[in-house]
């Protein structure tokens, strides 16, 4: 029998990378406890691919007669979007929304720059070739790609070019025959440890004087040179008690490039700020990876208030007007994301490059939404919870344990017996107060960027001009 893509990916996973935990370098992600529970995660969602049924949902057949993701589609017909999108939907389902880098945002930005490269042809001659074999081979060997793109934050008011030579914010130190030589860090790279390859690029603008702080190129997870600066794990290895956190930790990672040569095929631009800018904001390759995210969010979502009915049925306070008040509140910003996600695809239409478009503006604008919707969501859940979450025994198992006749009377529901309101209640706390439930707060906040700069990109980018014309048309 031929390999799975998920064995496929565990194979890929044992080349050796330098991912960091405590000090130590860990040899073997796959049976550390702080990685196990997430990598068997990624292999059975990357296996969901080769599923007799869910497989069509997620994959589509290359020139070459290939299988590929979706995420990697090129959408030349109008279905295709609709295609790309029930896709996302699917694989962020199958983790309730909560893993996010496996999902395929990264992969579907790559998509983006591949189809529109020869908008930078002219300033950067080699980029639509590089990307375009960089694109397919991830494409054809269906390889997981996370990025980084932040500088490390030491003094905000400074560029990088004046934070100091060494290892600060990531730069080109030298050019050989081979590549660029690189030096510096890179925040943060979501799944990093996890991921076959990382892209690397300035996530923000870079000035004339940080030239040689504005190069992309993208590089296996276990290049040499590369540190993987882990931070805390959330992960346990006890899967009933810590439904999420035993599954779905994704871990955050510092890039720490200690010289790293980076060869010439890998360099899609190199020190040129202005082409960067270009290609990374270019409205195309905005909404083609805005729809992924979007359609996780919209998982996510559904999860958060799938499990606040819940809480509210099993102690009975559904009827309770400020409680529907409450769940209604998660219906609305469920209902609210998912119509932005459908008249994105609805109103998408062919680019002048001859490929379809999910409409920006609603992509854009539930994007924004989930960084306010997501944490009031979390505070709905521990509103409707009250004490409940902690009121549970430290283990699952305690309630066939000696005092266990007691127990089940003490935490069974009002519709529910004691072990299905444990297993619900471990569940709500893994995502509205664990470690790892905090850490989902503080990524939906900020993972594209800094909230206040995105609102304030909607209000620049929006067009104001027709708002005015209808005022100025009233006043006469
Ligand atoms: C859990 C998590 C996962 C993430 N995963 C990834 C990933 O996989 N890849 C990736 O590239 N990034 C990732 N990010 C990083 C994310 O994109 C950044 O956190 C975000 O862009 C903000 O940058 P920062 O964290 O450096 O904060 P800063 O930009 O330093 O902001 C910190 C505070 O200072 C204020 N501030 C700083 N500078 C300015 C300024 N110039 N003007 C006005 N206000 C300012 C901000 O408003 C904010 O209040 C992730 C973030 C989180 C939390």
């Amino acid at each position: 029998m031929s390999a799975t893509s998920g064995s496929r990916y565990l194979q890929r996973l044992a080349q050796q990378r330098n991912v960091w935990l405590d000090g130590e370098v860990v040899r073997d992600l796959a049976r550390h406890p702080a990685f196990a529970g997430t990598v068997r995660s990624v292999a059975a969602l990357l296996d969901l691919q080769d599923d007799p049924v869910r497989g069509s949902e997620l994959t589509f057949t290359t020139e070459t007669g290939a299988k590929a993701n979706l995420a990697f589609l090129v959408p030349r017909e109008r279905d295709d979007i609709f295609r790309r999108g029930r896709s996302f939907r699917v694989w962020s389902d199958a983790t309730f929304g909560v893993m996010s880098r496996v999902a395929g945002f990264y992969r579907a930005q790559l998509t983006g720059w591949h189809i529109r490269s020869n908008l930078i042809r002219q300033e950067e001659p080699h980029f639509p070739d590089k990307i375009a074999r960089y694109y397919a081979d991830l494409r054809d060997r269906d390889l997981l790609l996370t990025a980084a793109g932040h500088d490390p934050q030491i003094d905000r008011t400074k560029l990088a070019s004046e934070l100091g030579d060494l290892y600060t914010a990531l730069r080109v130190v030298k050019e050989t025959e081979e590549g660029i030589v690189v030096r510096g860090a890179k925040m943060i790279a979501t799944g990093g440890p996890y991921m076959d390859e990382i892209m690397v690029s300035p996530h923000s603008p870079k000035t004339a004087e940080e030239k040689h702080y504005a190069v992309m190129f993208a590089i296996p997870a276990s290049h040499p040179g590369v540190h993987l600066i882990c931070r805390e794990p959330f992960a346990s290895e006890r899967t009933e008690d810590h439904p999420l956190s035993s599954r779905y930790d994704e871990m955050d990672a510092v890039l720490v490039f200690d010289d790293a040569l980076i060869p010439w095929d890998r360099v899609f631009i190199g020190n040129n700020p202005e082409a960067i800018w270009k290609i990374r904001s270019d409205r195309f390759v905005s909404a083609i990876s805005l729809h992924e995210n979007v359609a996780r969010l919209a998982s996510k979502l559904e999860f958060v208030a799938a499990v606040g009915v819940e809480l509210a049925a099993s102690i009975g306070i559904a009827r309770f007007s400020h409680v529907q008040d409450k769940l209604a509140e998660l219906f609305l910003q469920l209902e609210t994301v998912e119509a932005l996600l459908k008249s994105a695809e609805h109103r998408c239409a062919l680019h002048p490059d001859g490929v379809w478009e999910p409409e920006l503006p609603p992509l854009v604008t539930a994007k924004n939404l989930g960084n306010r919707y997501y944490p009031r969501a979390i505070e709905i859940l521990q509103l409707l919870s009250g004490a409940g979450m902690l009121q549970v025994p430290s283990t699952l198992a305690e309630l066939h344990g000696p005092l266990g006749s007691r127990l089940r009377n003490i935490y069974r529901g009002a519709d529910r017996d004691a072990e299905e309101r444990v297993k619900l209640l471990k569940t709500a706390w893994d995502l509205a107060g664990s470690r790892l439930g905090a850490r989902h707060e503080l990524y939906e906040r900020f993972y594209a960027g800094d909230p206040a700069r995105t609102y304030a990109a909607q209000y620049a980018e929006y067009d104001k001009q027709a708002l005015l014309d209808r005022v100025a048309r009233h006043i006469g």
